[in-house]
């Protein structure tokens, strides 16, 4: 077995090694506290120091404008889909959703449960492309609009939102799950921010939502208490307990992140990554992306075999040589490598390597 594998899973997902051995070295006894992290008071002070800290960092990193409240939440990006309009929707009960994969389709139909929801573009699949914004029928009444600015399955990102085409006023609310912290985000141009933590932040378990304060209070009263955006913000995230151990974990990420230079130097070597990949597809090889380029995710890069005979000797020579994950989604068929910020270039160069030789034995 490699010590460590290439892991290109699209989550629960790489973390850094450096974040791994620093909780292994904690794990018995946190500094000094005598116990581990998971076993502590959720409000003794050495966890009120973990959570605050890790809230002070990623508001460093993300520039969040003080306007905006941070939540630690459970639930994960699914919860969310419910979340939002329970939180949102008010009683006009009417919410835009632009739909540009599975994810987002997800969250249009968990919405209506809850209201109305209008999708401002027709659905067009199998997911290649985002419907030009100046046709995007946005209702200027709406509660909200929802889209999500990285499809992880389909491996569509929309990089540069076109918040023009928006009606002011018209809160815009983003599922960022598998994008966040790997790029800089105009966070002043949302309503809210969510996704869950396990592609590119921590373990699973913890929820991050970013959310302007004018829009906490507005929750219907059926919103269940513990996620209620404006229940939870008064409680400093600590309505009930929240996932201590993921919260301490991805702080630990945030610090890694800062040391590393913070998400402009993080942006860099994510597209350095993502251009070797596309490159390496665009060749005309055995291998291709079907992804309009001008939406083609940094983050989860899917493509396809022109032979379909070829997927499990790749997949299994793949993993003898230590790159696991690289199976696309089970609705999508062919191949998919997620980079992720913890998912170094070696990785990346491993891949391609071993593709061009795949090529040269099976052309
Ligand atoms: C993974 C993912 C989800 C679902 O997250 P869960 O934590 O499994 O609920 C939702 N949206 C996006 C964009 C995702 O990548």
């Amino acid at each position: 077995m490699f010590e460590r594998a290439f892991n290109f899973s699209a989550g629960p997902a790489a973390l850094p090694l450096e974040v791994l051995q620093q909780a292994a070295e904690e794990m018995t006894n946190f500094r000094g506290s005598g116990m581990s992290v998971m076993e502590m008071s959720h409000r003794g002070p050495e966890f009120m120091q973990i959570a605050e800290q890790a809230q002070a960092d990623l508001r460093e990193l993300m520039q969040i404008p003080k306007e905006y409240a941070v939540l630690f939440l459970q639930g994960g990006g699914l919860g969310e889909n419910a979340i939002v309009p329970l939180n949102l929707m008010g009683p006009r009960a009417q919410a835009d959703y632009l739909v540009t994969g599975s994810w987002s389709e997800k969250s249009a139909q968990e919405a209506s449960r809850y209201g109305n929801v209008a999708l401002v573009a027709p659905v067009s699949k199998p997911f290649t492309t985002v419907a030009a914004p100046d046709t995007w029928t946005c209702s200027p009444q709406a509660s909200y609009f929802h889209l999500c600015t990285n499809e992880t399955i389909d491996g569509i990102e929309i990089g540069d939102v076109p918040f023009e085409a928006i009606p002011p006023g018209v809160p815009v609310v983003a599922d960022v799950s598998s994008h966040i912290l790997s790029r800089p985000m105009p966070i002043e141009r949302y309503g809210v921010l969510y996704g869950g933590a396990q592609k590119n932040i921590g373990p699973a378990g913890l929820t991050l939502v970013i959310i302007r304060h004018d829009l906490l209070g507005r929750a219907s009263p059926v919103c269940p208490s513990v996620f209620n955006y404006q229940v939870v913000d008064q409680a400093d995230s600590m309505f009930n307990t929240p996932p201590t151990f993921a919260i301490y974990i991805a702080g630990l990420v945030f610090q890694w992140l800062k040391r590393q230079g913070g998400l402009k130097v993080i942006e860099a070597r994510n597209l350095a990554k993502a251009q070797r990949l596309y490159e390496h597809l665009d060749r005309g090889g055995l291998f291709f992306s079907r992804v309009d380029p001008r939406y083609r995710s940094r983050m989860n890069v899917t493509f396809f075999m022109r032979d379909e005979a070829l997927y499990d000797p790749f997949l299994a020579q793949a993993k003898a040589q230590g790159m696991v994950q690289l199976k696309g989604h089970r609705s999508v068929g062919g191949l998919r490598a997620s980079i992720y910020n913890a998912v170094p270039m070696q990785a990346v160069e491993t891949l391609v390597q071993f593709m061009a030789e795949f090529e040269r034995t099976h052309g």
